[in-house]
């Protein structure tokens, strides 16, 4: 990465910036074909960004057509691998030539810190399509242990048309998650991006076309989830569909499959993700970092937010003094300040969700925090509750911490696994065996031990319970997302 700049000059990238708006179908850029638009705004700010075409159905079924006929005819899934590989590379090269603006595109239109977004979203966007893009001409398919008179192949095969609909919490990153493993593998995409954060999934499929990677294989639709992720759903023409967002939305998706094509579908959904601190947690200043960054980082906006702190009686005083010491250094305020670490919520309707839960706060003990230091703002809050309580329950999507006090190891491990929940965990403890059966214990996809974490683009990532369905993102795992096996018997006798 570069050096950061100052907010000034930020600003004045902000303000030179080009902004896409139009649906990138079949290798252009085009309008609704209603001509209809809607407005996108700086959350930061309130000001308007621009109007982005406002897609439905019909165009939805123009991008399938243009993806089928793409996958069809083999002009990127019957590709050599590697050529597929030196496309995405090139990709990946065109994303870092441009990071700088990517990362001011992203921050002005989700309130993200431009210290995230040029330290961890963009640099991580590249890396992941650079990791997928260098596996898939080193992957192997099976000859099975068939008899003697028989050959018997199994052969993965990219699954066709995907529909990728995203979240607005790291648009950029949850993108290259997808798109990664499914353009590496061949298939032809269809993504939806969140109506909030629509900018750099346009601008990213521009450079993609610039990278040569054929008209028709990647197409952004951008509108609303009822008008074109439903239809994205319910599509006979889409193979799989694989999806981030809240779970009652991937609930849906299990009913447009159900309900149209049988469609795969894969679901990373929502978390309230523990962060066990046993009594002989040792260095309680790092722990108490972990503790701030699981909680604030993102706004809390992140689904593996550490948004449950659970603490043994013992050690409570001890850590809750550091956290809050810790908390307190988190400045809020412009996102394009570079010292600020905490931004604008992506949305009003979001901050006055996450309002709503700051007011239960209120009613609580609150340790930290509890104010809004400005419309779209919430400062890092800590707050003391119950288990079962809505605040310790609830995702609140948002810069709120819950404290929950036990008393005992097996209470510590009940309370964590007590909820519908079960993406990721972690546990602290300077004891190995105990934090070791503690993180056998724990019911979550992830579970880190004396840190605060999600793994890398090395390990599978998704959830338990109803945190996630059928299927992980990262790692040589999240191809099995976009291929299927076949099986070809061959008959010797
Ligand atoms: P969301 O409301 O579920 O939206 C996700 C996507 O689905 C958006 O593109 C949205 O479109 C679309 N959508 C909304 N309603 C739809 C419908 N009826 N049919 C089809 N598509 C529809 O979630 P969000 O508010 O963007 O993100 C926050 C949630 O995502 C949190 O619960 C969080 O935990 C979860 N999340 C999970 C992960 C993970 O990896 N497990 C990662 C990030 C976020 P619009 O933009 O038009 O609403
Ligand atoms: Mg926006």
């Amino acid at each position: 990465m570069s050096e950061l700049l100052s907010m000034e000059e930020y600003r004045e990238i902000a303000a030179g910036l080009t902004l896409p708006g139009e649906a990138f179908i079949d290798g252009a850029f085009r309008p609704a074909l209603s001509g209809r638009t809607f407005g996108t705004v700086n959350p930061a700010t309130g000001a308007p960004l621009t109007e982005i075409a406002a897609c439905a159905a019909e165009d939805v079924d123009l991008a399938v057509a243009a993806a089928r006929a793409s996958f069809d005819d083999g002009r990127w899934s019957r590709l050599h691998p590697a050529e597929r590989k030196d496309a995405l590379l090139r990709l990946a090269s065109l994303l870092e030539e441009h990071a700088r603006e990517l990362a001011v595109m992203e921050s002005i239109d989700s309130g993200k810190t431009i210290l995230d977004c040029e330290t961890v979203d963009v640099p991580e966007t590249i890396s992941v399509i650079r990791w997928h893009a260098e596996l898939i001409d080193k992957i192997y398919d099976q000859v099975s242990p068939a008899s003697d008179s028989h050959i018997a192949m199994v052969v993965r095969e990219p699954v066709g048309v995907v529909g990728l609909v995203l979240p607005w919490n790291f648009p950029l990153l949850m993108l290259a998650w997808k798109i990664g493993p499914a353009l590496a593998a061949g298939c032809s995409v269809v993504l939806k991006p969140a109506g909030e954060t629509t900018l750099t999934a346009l601008r990213v499929a521009e450079l993609a076309a610039e990278a040569g990677i054929p008209a028709g294989v990647l197409n952004v639709v951008p509108g609303s989830g009822s008008e074109v992720g439903r239809p994205i759903g319910l599509h006979p023409g889409i193979d799989m569909v694989s999806f981030t967002g809240s779970t009652a939305t991937g609930r849906r998706f299990l009913h447009y499959s159900a309900d149209s094509n049988i469609k795969d579908i894969v679901l990373e959904l929502g978390g309230k993700n523990p962060c066990v601190v046993l009594d002989d947690a040792e260095d309680l200043d790092a722990v108490a970092e972990h503790v701030v960054n699981g909680a604030f980082w993102n706004m809390g906006e992140n689904c593996s937010a550490a948004s449950r702190l659970i603490v043994q009686r013992g050690i409570r005083d001890r850590l809750l003094e550091r956290v809050e010491a810790a908390a307190a250094q988190w400045r809020v305020g412009d996102p394009l300040d570079p010292a600020v670490r905490v931004g604008a919520l992506v949305s009003e309707t979001h901050f006055e969700k996450v309002g709503g839960y700051l007011d239960l706060a209120n009613d609580e003990t609150v340790i930290l925090g509890g104010g809004i230091p400005a419309e779209g703002f919430v400062e890092p809050t800590i707050v003391e509750t119950a288990h079962g309580s809505r605040l310790a329950t609830e995702e609140i999507f948002g810069p709120i911490l819950s404290v929950i006090t036990v008393d005992t190891f097996e209470e510590a491990i009940a309370v964590a696994n007590d909820t519908e929940y079960g993406l990721a965990a972690s546990i602290f403890s300077a004891n190995g065996k105990r934090a070791l059966r503690g993180a056998r214990m724990l019911r979550a996809g992830t579970v880190t031990v004396n840190s605060f974490g999600e793994g890398d683009i090395t390990t599978p990532f998704g959830g338990y319970k109803q945190s996630g369905f059928g299927g992980r993102d990262n790692s040589t795992h999240a191809h099995d997302q976009y291929t299927q096996l076949k099986t070809i018997w061959l008959d010797l006798d």
